[in-house]
């Protein structure tokens, strides 16, 4: 296959790119380097299956030749990053979007795109199956991208209605590993690169709030069934392993011997869902999908990299 990437100097996408040219397929990875890195595909650049395009998928995408699949991945992905970036954020979600089914419809390709869990907005069903229609404030900070992601789900089946264009729609819940940055604000970097630099973890509100953390591996495994799958509906990908942020600071606390502890800090974002964990009877029934690595295997695979960037 030759596939696009957009987002692909990102987290996710970079070791998307990864997956596909392991498994022997032509990757065009595509991204503006705004959030991501060009040191998360540096090892690939010189590898004769990939090319790099830097582009803003917002503006008309232009790829000579055929294409079989586009990935749709680019996005500010980080609440603080999103929050820094409301509008190109709420345009990637929308117009980068339409750009890329468009695109995806002129080269008669499949089309899989990146949503997310925060289309379930502050979850008032829990945990969370494909059928909920979510709890989300429009308005709110966190709007710009639970809105943008919810419009292109919207775009992506009526590009599938309308068009017959073949869709896939898989919603990541939060998803660690290497590669994520140092600075990026989202919880697992922060609390790992404090515990190595030896100070306390700064969790927000009470840290009862509870997230669900996946393995990045378990990720792309899920999203590399899902596009080879015949499903069309949305599929969550993510774990059981829920966890309270609290919780979760002590475990980060114990893999890394940092005594400095945890202090509280006031800095929940507005609409901060208080719970989130996903129902994957679609990914173990429809993709035979189950994660593989376990939380404590992945921390400490990720702590090895903070430990290696610090
Ligand atoms: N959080 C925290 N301390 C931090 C960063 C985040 O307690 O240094 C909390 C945040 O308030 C949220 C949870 O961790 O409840 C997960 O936040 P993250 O930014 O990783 O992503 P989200 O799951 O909210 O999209």
């Amino acid at each position: 296959m030759r596939v696009l990437i957009t987002g692909a100097a990102g987290f996710i996408g970079s070791h998307l790119c990864d997956r596909f040219l392991a498994e022997g397929h032509d990757v065009i990875g595509m991204d503006n380097l705004i959030t991501g890195a060009m040191r998360n595909i540096a090892h690939l650049t010189e590898h004769p299956n990939f090319t790099f395009i830097h582009h803003n998928v917002t503006q008309h995408i232009h790829i000579d030749g055929t294409l079989d699949a586009i990935l749709h991945f680019a996005s500010p992905a980080s609440p603080v990053d999103y929050l820094k970036l409301p509008i190109q954020t709420l345009k990637v979600g929308a117009l980068g979007t339409h750009n890329t089914l468009g695109l995806a419809r002129a080269k008669s390709a499949r089309y899989l795109l990146a949503s997310t869990s925060e289309i379930y907005g502050d979850p008032l069903v829990h945990p969370q199956p494909e059928t909920y229609v979510g709890n989300v404030d429009a308005i709110g900070p966190r709007g710009v991208y639970d809105e943008a992601k919810r419009f292109a789900e919207a775009m992506t089946m009526a590009y599938h209605r309308a068009h017959g264009l073949d869709t896939r729609i898989v919603r990541i819940f939060n998803t660690y590993g290497p590669r994520m940055r140092l600075n990026d604000g989202r919880v697992v970097p922060n609390f790992i690169a404090q515990a190595l630099r030896g100070e306390p973890l700064t969790v927000y509100g009470d840290g009862k709030q509870t997230r669900s953390f996946q393995y990045i591996d378990d990720l792309i495994e899920g999203v590399y069934r899902l596009l080879h799958s015949a499903y069309t509906q949305p599929v969550n990908i993510g774990t059981p392993f829920e966890k309270s942020i609290l919780e979760f600071a002590e475990i980060v606390n114990e893999l890394t011997g940092n005594s400095a502890g945890i202090i509280f800090k006031d800095e929940r974002i507005q609409g901060d869902p208080q719970t989130r964990r996903p129902d994957t009877t679609r990914a173990r029934t429809l993709l035979k999908w189950e994660p593989r690595v376990d939380l404590y295997d992945g921390l400490r695979r990720t702590i090895a990299y903070f430990r290696e960037v610090l």
